[in-house]
């Protein structure tokens, strides 16, 4: 069994519950480590992110933790950076790099957002052609090691969140799968772990793991990194279908 868990959110962001309660269930549950990865600042939504101030206080918060709990368990202060952030990284004990948001035309969209905001930001900057906006997803993607210094890989195909409930696009056709591949092997060679995340699941999007077994047995295939990671935003999700999926991570 695993017993970390290093994509965890809490009131700085969009999470449930703060940092010491999110400790408290870790130890609950016999962890050995918990690492809080707090969403970066992006200036243009500031809806889901940690702002400005918050980012200062949430890493003394963490900072006090690590001392409080020192010799119970394992405490590590990292941050989700969305590729357009333009926040610094360094100080933080790792970083999650995230695409959430590509650019078009000027505007951010975001990914993750909603089907309906997905489905007529397509419609408005792809003329509806889910396979162009997907090319343009994993364009982002493959920079993400080179444009800010990360550690693992976060949620390398969050394109498809509403493609079980919505069939925007065939994640077999060969356009799509070429987009991913050639993201991949950008990736691959920087040797950051990609996260096999959970997140989706726990919250009722989908029925398997970011990124899909197709890709996880590509990304292994051509001997690239995996790591086991919730996304989770309450104290419940923790460590969330790790039994199940630490499957995948060895053969
Ligand atoms: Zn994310
Ligand atoms: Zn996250």
């Amino acid at each position: 069994m695993i017993l970390q868990d290093l994509h965890v959110h809490t009131t700085y962001c969009d999470g449930k519950n703060t940092p010491e309660d999110l400790v408290l269930a870790a130890l609950n549950r016999g962890m050995k480590c918990i690492g809080f990865s707090g969403h970066s600042y992006t200036f243009f939504d500031e809806s889901y992110c940690m702002s400005k101030q918050n980012t200062a206080r949430y890493r003394a918060e963490i900072a006090a933790l690590k001392e409080k709990y020192k010799g119970k368990i394992k405490i590590l202060c990292g941050v989700e950076q969305d590729y357009y952030s333009e926040e610094p990284t360094v100080g933080y004990d790792y970083v999650i790099g995230s695409v959430h948001y590509i650019k078009a035309d000027g505007e951010y969209i975001p990914v993750d957002g909603s089907a309906e905001i997905l489905k007529s930001a397509v419609q408005k900057h792809f003329n509806g052609d889910f396979y162009a906006f997907a090319e343009e997803y994993y364009r982002t993607v493959a920079a993400l090691v080179k444009k800010t210094s990360i550690d693992i890989i976060g949620h390398f195909d969050l394109i498809t969140k509403f493609n079980e409930q919505y069939s925007f696009f065939d994640e077999k056709d060969p356009r799509y799968v070429n987009a991913w591949q050639t993201a991949a092997d950008k990736l691959i060679v920087t040797d950051k772990p990609f996260e096999i995340n959970t997140g989706a699941i726990s919250r009722g999007y989908k029925q398997s793991p970011y990124p899909s077994a197709d890709i996880i047995n590509y990304i292994k295939q051509k001997g690239g990194g995996l790591i086991l990671n919730s996304d989770s935003h309450t104290a419940e999700n923790l460590c969330f279908g790790f039994e199940e999926y630490s499957k995948f991570l060895n053969d």
